[in-house]
Parts: structure tokens; sequence; C-alpha cells
């Protein structure tokens, strides 16, 4: 698996750093974002190296499939029937801060 020892989301993965997961599986990793920007905000990552969305190949267009994909089942889990936001910040002039690809989902009331 591709990983980047630099990256702060690659030591999430790692377990080098300490996340509030709400959901793991063999591809994904899925926690608590720290600086909330809704009452549920979390961070959908898949477990290997991919810097952002603007990096993506075809090689990773199933990945990002299953990614989309497990955003609403992740957010059923949180309480969030009623639906919920996405968003994934691509490059420096997307306001990109971390380059390991993430889709931040944003949820509650108020979200
Ligand atoms: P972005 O601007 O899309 O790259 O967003 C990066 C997000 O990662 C921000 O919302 C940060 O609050 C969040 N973040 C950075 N470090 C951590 C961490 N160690 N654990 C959880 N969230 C983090
Ligand atoms: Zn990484």
């Amino acid at each position: 698996m591709h990983t980047d020892p630099n990256c702060i989301f690659c030591k999430i993965v790692a377990g080098q750093i300490p996340a509030r997961k709400a959901h793991e599986d063999d591809e994904f990793l899925v926690f608590h974002d720290v600086r909330p920007a809704a009452p549920v905000h979390l961070l959908l990552i898949p477990k290997h190296h991919v810097p952002s969305l603007a990096e993506v190949g075809d090689q990773d267009l199933p990945m990002l499939g299953r990614l989309l994909a497990l955003a609403p089942r992740v957010a059923r889990e949180q309480g969030l029937g009623g639906g919920f936001k996405l968003a994934v910040n691509t490059g420096r002039d997307g306001g990109q801060e971390v380059f390991h690809l993430h889709l931040h989902l944003l949820g509650g009331k108020g979200g």
C-alpha cells in the first residue's frame, strides 16, 4: 500500500497519531475532524496515499466510487438519515491543507 511517511493522514492510518474513528475497513478510514465545522464533521479517506482529487488516475476510479458510496452509510450510522453535505477541497487554491485525499462529511443541525 502506498504511504507517505510525512503525511499526517497516513500517520493516522498507521496508528502513529490518534484519531476518533467512526468507521474502518480494509480500504477506508473515517474519523472525526479535530476542528469540526458542523455538529457532525467526518473525514473519509482511502488508506493508501493519494495526494488530491486532482491527482487521481484511472486506477483510482473504483476506489472513488466506493469512497463516495461509503458516505451515506457512515452518515446513517452517525444519525444523519435526513441528509448531509460532502466537500472535497482540492489544491492550494481550493483550500486543501492536508494533501491526502479526503471527503468532508458535514451534518447535523446547522450543518
Ligand atoms: P482540508 O482543508 O480539506 O485539507 O482539510 C483538512 C482537515 O483536516 C481540516 O478540517 C482539519 O481540521 C483536519 N485535520 C487536520 N489534522 C487532523 C487530525 N490530526 N485529526 C483530525 N482532523 C485533522
Ligand atoms: Zn497520506
